[in-house]
C-alpha cells in the first residue's frame, strides 16, 4: 500500500484546483477574515508519526471541534451525572437552533449542538471564575497537544461576544429552565473564549489522539479517559459532530469527527490514526467543503471506514 504521505499528498494536489470552494463563516465578523484557500491535512498516528501536507502548520480558529475537549474535561469531573443536563441524540437541526429547546424543556439534544456545549461549559464554570475555567480548559488542550504554543484568539473571542445574540439566546432560555447554574454572560465568556482557541491542523490531530487509542495517549501511555468513555465519545462524534449534516458524514467518510465554523475538522480512525483538516469554505451545514472532502477520500484510500 502506498504510505500515508503519499497518500495525503495525492489528495492535497487533487483537490488544488478547488481550492475556495464552499463559503466561509461570516456570522462572527473576525473569522470572515481568514484567507478561504488555506488548506492544511495532518494525520497522527497510534505509533507516534505525524504526517501533514499544505498548511498544516498554520493555527486557525477550531470553534465547535473545542466541544470534543470540553466535553471530556467536563464528564472527567461530572460524571455520567452530565447527561441528565444534556442529551445524546442527534438533533437533525442547525448547530445554534432554538427551537428544539422548547419541546425538551431546556434539555439540549446533545453536547455538540451550541446549547448542549454552553451547558457543558456551565458545568466546567462549577466552583470556578471564569477566567480559572477557561485557562482549564486551555491547560487541558495544550496537555493533549503537547504544545505550550496553544493559544485562544482574543479578537475572535471578542467578535463573537459582540455578536452572539443567539448564544445568549439560547443560555438564557436554559437558565428560566434551571439548566444553566451561572449568568448566561458568565457561561457564554467561558464558551466565547473555548471556541476562540486557535491550533493547527498538526496540534490538533495531536490532541486528539487519545480518541483514536483507547483514551491514553501513546507517546507517554497517560489515560486521559477510560476505554469506555473515549468509545462513547467517538459515538457520539459520528452522530452528532457535523450538525444536521452528521448523517451525510458518516455515510461519505465513516469515521467519528467534529467540525467547527473555522473550516476545521477533526476525524478518528480507531486504532490507527488521528486526523486534523482545515480548510475554511463550509457548506450548507456549516461543515468545510474541501475538509470534508478530503477525509472522504482518506479513508476510503487507507480502508479506515469504521464500518469495514
Ligand atoms: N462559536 C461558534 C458559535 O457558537 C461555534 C459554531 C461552530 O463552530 O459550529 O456559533
Amino acid at each position: 500500500m502506498a504510505s500515508l504521505q503519499s497518500v495525503i499528498q495525492g489528495i492535497y494536489t487533487e483537490l488544488l484546483s478547488r481550492l475556495g470552494s464552499g463559503k466561509v463563516a461570516d456570522y462572527i465578523p473576525e473569522l470572515a477574515k481568514v484567507n478561504p484557500r488555506r488548506f492544511g491535512i495532518a494525520v497522527a498516528t497510534v505509533d507516534g508519526d505525524v504526517h501533514a501536507v499544505g498548511d498544516a502548520e498554520e493555527s486557525f480558529s477550531i470553534q465547535s471541534i473545542s466541544k470534543v475537549f470540553a466535553l471530556t474535561l467536563a464528564l472527567g469531573t461530572h460524571g455520567d451525572a452530565l447527561w441528565k443536563r444534556v442529551g445524546r441524540e442527534p438533533s437533525g437541526s442547525a448547530f445554534n437552533s432554538i427551537v428544539q429547546l422548547e419541546h425538551e424543556s431546556g434539555i439540549p439534544r446533545n453536547p455538540f449542538i451550541n446549547a448542549g456545549a454552553i451547558v457543558v461549559c456551565d458545568a466546567i464554570l462549577a466552583r470556578h471564575r471564569p477566567k480559572e475555567a477557561i485557562g482549564e480548559i486551555l491547560r487541558f488542550v495544550r496537555a493533549l497537544a503537547d504544545d505550550e504554543t496553544v493559544a485562544i484568539d482574543p479578537a475572535v473571542a471578542r467578535s463573537e461576544q459582540k455578536t452572539g445574540f443567539r448564544n445568549l439566546a439560547l443560555a438564557s432560555y436554559m437558565r428560566s429552565f434551571g439548566n444553566l447554574h451561572h449568568p448566561p454572560e458568565l457561561t457564554l465568556g467561558v464558551y466565547f473564549h473555548q471556541c476562540a482557541i486557535a491550533m493547527s491542523c498538526r496540534q490538533l490531530a495531536r490532541a486528539g489522539l487519545f480518541l483514536a487509542n483507547g483514551g491514553c495517549v501513546p507517546s507517554t501511555g497517560f489515560t486521559v479517559v477510560s476505554r469506555e468513555r473515549a468509545r462513547r465519545i467517538c459515538a457520539l462524534m459520528l452522530t452528532c459532530g457535523h450538525y444536521d449534516g452528521s448523517g451525510d458524514f458518516a455515510f461519505r467518510v465513516g469515521l467519528p469527527g467534529k467540525s467547527g465554523v473555522g473550516g476545521g475538522i477533526l476525524a478518528v480512525a480507531p486504532n490507527r490514526a488521528s486526523i486534523a483538516v482545515w480548510s475554511p469554505g463550509l457548506d450548507k451545514h456549516g461543515n468545510s467543503e474541501l475538509g470534508t472532502l478530503a477525509l472522504q477520500m482518506l479513508a476510503e484510500r487507507m480502508g479506515w471506514s469504521i464500518f469495514g
